[in-house]
């Protein structure tokens, strides 16, 4: 059994209460650790740390030297790719040949952001008709606090703290009660790679102790990524300290085939779209829109596919899906699927398939006969099950994939250029791809619209989001000005 700390001001600590949580793995439910659940008293002095670190440390500290101790995290990240993937399986059933890439892609994203810790420029704003100098500098927010769900945990935490740290912010780190070991493995990193105590701090337990942190008004950014009811009650609390937030929420992504797609690449594109993660994925193309020509060709060649899905222990390199990560999410998806027969749908594929052992799995499923209309087509099931939809015609399937209070990411397929750049240009989502689906890159924005939250992450947009921008504005003439006019 081992036994987690977090990382408050460089010293790893217990809870003040010595309270603590289950780590349990869900390929064989079987308890292997625990993490402290921090107490009111350990988030004051996470903050503390991070006030203290930024003020006297970090803000000091110039965009080389910051991007320094990232670029030393980032090859201590590599050396570690094996160890970090391995917990982070083992603490979230996520198969091995997915973290074995998503630990490198994190310190690809942190060599990125470095870049830019010395490159933060203001503008010059061109005055001189009013005899003033004018110009701009973007500067650290401060104190972020960052949240992430627990299907990738170092990804999205990378996704926050790079842009936050080359900013020159210092941060308190939040990962969810079900998956926080690699960040807390992470954690010993960050003290190798030589940053000043309280830069980065983590602290570990359950919602209540994010609520502690995104309600302290000490707090100068939030950037949260989870589900909308943590979302909306995060969205209250920074509204009462007009705390400015990020926020990567969830979706019902519509990945659109046409019919003069390709489909040996688009069946393979919908099938990544739903069971990689085994459709545990903010961006799930969950919502399969294919056109009526193509319908049935289209379900029959994915039935077979999916039909081959190996599913097994997540530790296993050939295995393609494991188990759901917790059981709280096997319960709720097990739930969601309870209904869709009644409601209409059919289940072309996903009712009697075998399965390898007593952890959470959920056989990947295809569903026919899906209307828009459903509760399946409408509500985020973060699991593998796919609803196929048909449409008439371009513009029927621009209607369908609208019509979602969601609008995280969406797919294309077609092999008409003209209408792959017509449709992006109206589908409401943070993401288009084109013949391409969950494909990824550090450099590309990242995020949605409507319900699915607002912020960019990635790219240069997301080193805006840490920063602010402060005006400055010189007077050149000799004379005093008119004191009782506005100059403009
Ligand atoms: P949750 O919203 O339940 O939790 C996300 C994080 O918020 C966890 O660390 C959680 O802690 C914490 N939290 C829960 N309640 C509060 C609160 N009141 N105040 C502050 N923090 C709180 O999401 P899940 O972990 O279940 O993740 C699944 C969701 O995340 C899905 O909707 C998915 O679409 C979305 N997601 C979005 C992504 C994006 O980039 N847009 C990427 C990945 C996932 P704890 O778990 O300990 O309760």
């Amino acid at each position: 059994m081992e036994h987690y700390k977090m990382l408050i001001n460089g010293e790893w600590k217990q809870a003040s209460t010595e309270e603590s949580l289950p780590v349990i793995n869900p390929y064989d439910k079987q308890q292997w650790g625990t993490i402290p659940l921090a107490s009111k008293e350990d988030v004051e002095l996470a903050i503390d740390a991070a006030q203290h670190a930024f003020n006297n440390t970090w803000k000091k500290m110039n965009g080389f030297s910051r991007a320094k101790c990232m670029l030393k995290l980032a090859d201590l990240i590599e050396e570690n790719t094996e160890k970090l993937a391995i917990h982070e399986t083992k603490d979230n059933g996520k198969v091995i040949r997915e973290t074995k890439k998503q630990v490198p892609f994190t310190a690809r994203a942190l060599r990125f952001f470095a870049g830019y810790a010395d490159k933060i420029y203001g503008e010059t704003i061109p005055l001189d008709n009013m005899n003033l100098f004018d110009y701009t500098m973007r500067e650290p927010v401060g104190v972020a606090v960052l949240i992430t769900a627990w299907n990738s945990p170092m990804q999205l935490l990378m996704n926050k703290l790079a842009p936050a740290l080359a900013a020159g912010n210092c941060v308190i780190v939040k990962p969810s009660e079900h998956a926080s070991v690699s960040t807390l493995l992470f954690g010993e990193l960050v003290e190798q790679a030589g940053f000043p105590p309280g830069v980065i701090n983590i602290v570990t337990g359950d919602g209540k102790v994010g609520d502690m942190l995104t309600s302290s008004d000490r707090v100068n950014k939030i950037s949260f990524t989870g589900g909308s009811f943590a979302g909306r009650l995060i969205s209250k609390s920074a509204a009462d300290n007009f705390t400015p937030l990020t926020l990567e929420l969830g979706g019902k992504s519509p990945n659109i085939i046409f019919e003069d797609a390709d489909l040996l690449k688009a069946v393979p594109g919908a099938m990544a779209g739903i069971f990689a993660s085994s459709g545990q994925t903010c961006i799930a193309g969950s919502r399969l829109l294919v056109q009526e020509s193509i319908y049935d060709e289209v379900a029959m060649r994915l039935a077979e596919k999916v039909s081959h899905i190996k599913l097994g222990d997540p530790m296993d390199e050939s295995t393609e899906m494991g188990p759901v990560a917790n059981e709280n999410q096997y319960r709720s998806i097990s739930k969601m699927i309870e209904n869709v027969e009644a409601e209409g749908a059919k289940i072309l594929i996903g009712k009697d398939a075998e399965l390898p052992g007593e952890g959470y799995f959920i056989r990947p499923m295809v569903l026919v006969h899906v209307d828009n209309s459903m509760t399946i087509a409408k509500e985020e099931v973060f699991g593998p099950v796919l609803s196929i939809i048909p449409f008439k015609d371009e513009e029927d399937a621009i209607r369908i994939a609208n019509d979602s209070k969601y609008g995280l990411a969406s797919g294309i397929w077609t092999s008409d250029l003209s209408r792959a750049h017509r449709v992006a240009r109206e589908l409401e989502a943070g993401t288009v791809w084109v013949n391409t689906y969950r494909t990824s890159a550090v450099q590309a924005p990242f995020g949605g619209v409507k319900q699915s939250g607002y912020g960019r992450e990635r790219g240069w947009h997301s080193m805006l989001d840490y920063t602010r921008v402060k005006n400055v504005m010189i007077d050149l003439s000799s004379e005093a000005r008119d004191p009782f006019s506005i100059n403009v």
